[in-house]
């Protein structure tokens, strides 16, 4: 009976969280039976290169010390020194962090900028930290990491719940340690230590210029298109902010404390200014609340995941009316919910494609400290929308020649290069 019961709890759990990291390896399966790729190159690229898990002690502002526990993994670097940001999440698993590891890779490949894959990731909760304990964790962190990370081996950025300063603070660790002022050695800097402008942006950016791209393809028009984002952090409140410049309308948006809608529209900018002064979207003026669900299935024309993995599960896809889901999140649809969308013709800007605005402007900022030679925002925004305009049609053209969805044929472009690259290295010795 016992038994009969600890089942039905893990089948409910996993119904409830899928693993991102079989998703990953579902995606890359699929990848795979339509690049007819090798056993050995496919098994190859199911596997992490690296994965290292660190104990990190802290001295908390009580005296106490409490010991957390953060991961690095590296997945690939055929094309290049492994790159991915960190993120800080009491949800934090070593297989999320493998799978975000992967995507990584994929999307790096995708956006055809020379760079393989990785992600970092802490345990903890850092809305119960103050900014000394911030300051510690963090710079404990990049002394643990610091073997393995280097402006030619793994450059990290920020991701969920790290910003600029959680940057600064390992940059410092790293060239103190090392006893020189690295600043190519992470992306996501502040301005005043060779950040790009443009990076803080950037992946809301990049997601609208794809969304600009999938309006055209889909004869959606923009002007007064209305869109809903769930998760109003950086991915999901620069793209809302973006979004509306083309004239499309924000109805709905939520943020870990709840969701709101309303029936007339909302201006993005104050939004962000209420979440700013309150700490949450919930309670601006003119909303009401309604549920996650709700949300997600609000009849608009572009629907935005920005939070974390797995939020478009089965239940939730078969009731999503917009036309355009732009995933400004990582893995946030799962493969059982990728073939009710397409089934019902949703197009899915997947992933590794619509949220590498980040990596890319990374990737500028990584060129610019390595050639001492900074760009304008102009230049820097103008360049993002040529390399993520270049890889949206790079991926809708293969999900045309494969008939296949747009995931789908992100992971053939991308997963097809990186094939290429380990195919052409060989294996050592
Ligand atoms: N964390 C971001 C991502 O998931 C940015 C990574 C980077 O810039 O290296 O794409």
């Amino acid at each position: 009976m016992a038994q009969k019961y600890e089942v039905r709890q893990m089948q409910q759990t996993q119904q409830v969280k899928p693993n991102p990291y079989e998703n990953a390896l579902e995606q890359l399966r699929i990848a795979a039976g339509y690049l007819k790729l090798d056993e050995g190159v496919h098994q190859i690229l199911a596997n992490p290169k690296r994965q290292l898990t660190v104990s990190l002690p802290v001295k908390m502002d009580s005296g106490k010390t409490k010991v957390f526990t953060g991961y690095r993994v590296q997945y690939n670097d055929a094309r290049g020194p492994f790159k991915g940001g960190i993120r800080y999440h009491p949800g934090v698993t070593l297989d999320e962090v493998k799978a975000l590891s992967a995507w990584m890779t994929w999307k790096c490949s995708v956006a055809n900028i020379p760079f393989g894959g990785a992600k970092g990731g802490i345990i903890c909760d850092p809305k119960q930290m103050s900014q000394g304990e911030l300051e510690r964790l963090t710079r404990r962190f990049g002394a643990a990491i610091a073997p393995i990370i280097g402006p030619y081996k793994d450059i990290p950025a920020p991701d969920v719940y790290t910003n600029s300063q959680t940057m600064a603070w390992i940059l410092d660790t790293y060239s103190t340690l090392e006893g020189v002022m690295t600043p190519a050695v992470i992306t996501g800097k502040p301005i005043s230590l060779g950040g790009s402008l443009g990076r803080d942006k950037a992946t809301g950016r990049g997601a609208v210029y794809t969304t600009v791209e999938a309006a055209k393809v889909n004869k959606v028009n923009l002007k007064g298109a209305k869109f809903a984002v769930q998760g109003f952090g950086n991915a999901g409140s620069n793209f809302a902010e973006i979004l509306q410049t083309y004239g499309a309308k924000l109805m709905g948006a939520s943020d870990s404390k709840g969701s709101i809608m309303s029936k007339t529209g909302m201006d993005a900018d104050k939004l962000i200014a209420h979440k700013e002064k309150t700490g949450s979207v919930v309670g601006f003026p003119g909303s009401q609340q309604i549920s996650e669900k709700e949300l997600l299935q609000m009849d608009v024309d572009i629907l935005s995941p920005a939070a974390l993995e797995n939020s478009i599960l089965p239940d939730i896809a078969k009731g999503i009316k917009a036309k355009i889901v732009t995933e400004c999140a990582n893995g946030p649809t799962t493969p059982e919910a990728d073939k009710i969308l397409h089934g019902n013709k949703v197009f899915v800007i997947p992933d590794i494609l619509a949220n590498s605005g980040g990596v890319i402007v990374s990737y500028l900022e990584w060129v610019q400290n390595l050639e001492r030679n900074y760009w304008t925002v102009e230049e820097v925004n103008s360049m993002l929308e040529k390399k993520i305009t270049s890889a949206f049609h790079d991926v809708h053209e293969a999900s045309v020649k494969h008939d296949v969805d747009m995931r789908t044929g992100a992971m053939i472009v991308g997963v097809g290069r990186v094939a290429e690259a380990v195919k052409t290295l060989g294996v050592f010795p």
